[in-house]
């Protein structure tokens, strides 16, 4: 078992597999189904995760995107790492 960061895609909290696969988070553990290898996802801490749905849940789809951490960051290929004030400010200007 391998632990791996989360992130917010398109309404979808996501994380990814060793052997590069983008995988939905649906529990607590998954099992990826390319290689077999069961990873349990790291959530972001201090309800965080929470915090960031409502924040998000007033933008369109295309925009609920979320990367928490730097392990995310480099997991996911992004170089930006976001606060929840980050995408409080997003939605102040965009929405
Ligand atoms: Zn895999």
């Amino acid at each position: 078992m391998v632990t791996r960061h989360t992130w917010i895609n398109h309404g979808r909290l996501l994380t990814s597999c060793p052997c590069d696969a983008i995988l939905a988070v649906t529990s607590h553990l998954i099992r990826c189904p390319e290689c077999g290898t069961i990873i349990s996802p790291i959530q972001p801490p201090g309800g965080q995760l929470g915090e960031a749905w409502r924040i998000l849940e007033r933008r369109p789809v295309v925009n609920q995107n979320w990367t928490p951490t730097l392990e995310a960051a480099a997991l996911n290929g992004t170089l930006e790492v976001e606060t929840l004030d980050d995408l409080r400010l997003e939605n102040k200007e965009h929405i």
